[in-house]
């Protein structure tokens, strides 16, 4: 997009700074999407049409190629800001600090329940698959309420985890909020997924194996609430409102 009309976009009272940073990405099931500057400016790009967005595409591509040199510039500069340098052994050390930072965010155990999750979730999807396309549309919704949250959960709370682990290092409190809001949007994903199994189930009392997802999450759920006991009371922009 043209970075005037970003600019003016940004500028537009109608959107909600930051609305898009602690949603669950889906835009189609959004009630908010009138306020948010993501949607109205993925609608406007869309509103181009293919010719205009292989148009765009190729700009794309060339301007990016252009920059390389700028590009590899801003890197060093972003490093300094960092204090690291790229070319020096303690560059090393960083990655190496970066990958025990990922390695605990993986021991979690919250991290390992909401994995298992993925796992016992896709199962039951794979051995139902017949239900996403013959069941009624009240199921099908339940099917995909828990598809769209069954890989994001686990995501948002790695984030979670690692913004609660970067807090304990250095000290900052805007990770520990930015960690709180991620894991509030792992919450309602857990409430909201918890809740489209319980009506499969009260549907479908015969799939009862469904139980065996639902106690992950419910076992998931204390955990986090555990890990993280402030994220409920964190206000994502727009959608808490005070
Ligand atoms: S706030 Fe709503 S419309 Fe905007 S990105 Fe998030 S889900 Fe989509």
């Amino acid at each position: 997009m043209d970075p005037d009309r970003m600019d003016e976009m940004a500028r537009d009272p109608r959107f909600i700074p930051g609305i898009y940073n602690y949603c669950d990405q889906w835009c189609q099931r959004c009630a908010l999407t009138s306020r948010c500057m993501n949607y109205a400016m993925a609608l406007e790009e869309d509103a181009g049409g293919c010719e205009s967005q292989d148009v765009e595409n190729e700009a794309f591509w060339d301007k990016l190629h252009e920059t390389f040199d700028a590009t590899i510039g801003g890197l060093e500069e972003a490093a300094e800001a960092m204090d690291l340098d790229i070319d020096e052994e303690d560059f090393d050390e960083s990655l190496d600090e970066q990958e025990e930072i990922r390695e605990t965010v993986h021991a979690q155990p919250f991290s390992r329940t909401a994995m298992r999750y993925i796992d016992v979730a896709e199962q039951w999807l794979r051995s139902h698959e017949d239900l996403a396309s013959a069941g009624p549309a009240d199921m099908r919704d339940c099917l995909e309420v828990i598809r769209w949250y069954q890989h994001q959960i686990w995501v948002k709370l790695s984030r979670a985890a690692d913004g609660a682990i970067r807090a304990g290092i250095d000290d900052m409190e805007g990770f520990r909020e930015d960690a709180d809001g991620s894991a509030k949007v792992a919450i309602l994903g857990i409430e909201r997924s918890l809740a489209a199994w319980a009506t499969l189930l009260n549907q479908f009392p015969d799939h009862e194996d469904a139980i065996f997802a639902m106690g992950t999450l419910r076992r998931l759920l204390r955990q986090v609430e555990a890990a993280f006991p402030n994220a409920r009371a964190f206000r994502r922009p727009g959608f808490d409102p005070e």
